[in-house]
């Protein structure tokens, strides 16, 4: 079982020329489920693109640390190797590779335990328990999947990975309530099964009933303005953004 903590301090990140996260503070430990939401625009895919290190992105200040691990002086591969998972929002299409073809390279960086079975095996068992077709499993990676089949095909990854914390940036959008349902269990599970710790950003009260937050965030211009529990985010759902903003 996992147990860590994912720490983001005053971090101040942006794209040349302009600041987007300004100063923002939150810590996701082992088997929590932090849930971030906030309007459009206000900073939220920019958090997990920088907590990833997706080229183009800078840091201005402040720091993220896994288990006191500096992540942000690593390369990509290295902060996966440390435990972090991005599923994206615009999951991108690879031609070519298959999801069979980059779960084995991936597994190859992260470590996995011991016994853990090999990926194909894994990769059935992980289908099932999300009702995902089999036949989309030998595709290329993403290719001609519509926007619910590759938000499971992310969570697929993240069952067959295992990694230590998860940001889902919107993994609920594009999903039908059946599939909404198994993702979120399936996310949900993991957080006992082996200690994941989830920052689920999303927008919808209804992934939330599914994937149960410890604690939710509002994000607004990039900054946290509001956490609280579960209640804010059905309060949010109410009422909307407005008085956040
Ligand atoms: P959210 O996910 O909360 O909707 P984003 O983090 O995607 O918001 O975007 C925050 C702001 O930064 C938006 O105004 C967006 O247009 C801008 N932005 C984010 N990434 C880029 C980028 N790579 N190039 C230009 N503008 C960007
Ligand atoms: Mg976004």
């Amino acid at each position: 079982m996992s147990t860590g903590e994912l720490v983001i301090e005053d971090l101040r990140a942006g794209i040349p020329g302009r600041e987007i996260l300004k100063g923002l503070t939150l810590t996701v430990r082992s088997g929590e489920v932090h849930a971030v939401m906030g309007p459009n625009g206000s900073g939220k895919s920019t958090l997990a693109h920088v907590l990833m290190g997706r080229p183009g992105y800078e840091v201005l200040g402040g720091s993220v640390t896994l288990d006191g691990i500096d992540l942000l002086g690593l390369p990509t591969w290295q902060r996966a190797r440390a435990g972090l998972f991005l599923a994206m929002q615009h999951p991108i299409e690879v031609p070519g590779v298959s999801l069979v073809e980059s779960l084995t390279a991936a597994r190859r960086i992260v470590p996995t335990d011991e016994t853990a079975p090999d990926v194909n095996e894994r990769l059935h068992a992980e289908a099932a328990r999300i009702g995902f077709d089999e036949r989309f499993l030998d595709r290329s990676l993403n290719v001609d999947l519509s926007g619910g089949e590759r938000k499971r095909n992310e969570t697929l990854q993240l069952g067959v990975l295992r990694p230590r914390f998860a940001i889902l940036d919107e993994i609920d959008s594009g999903l039908d309530v059946d599939a909404l349902a198994d993702v979120g269990k399936r996310v949900q599970e993991a957080t006992t099964e082996w200690g994941l710790g989830v920052l689920a950003i999303t927008h919808f009260h209804r992934l939330l009933d599914v994937l149960h937050p410890d604690v939710v965030h509002v994000l607004s211009g990039g900054r946290v303005v509001a956490t609280g529990g579960s209640e804010l985010a059905e309060i949010v759902d109410r009422t909307g953004y407005a008085a956040y903003t």
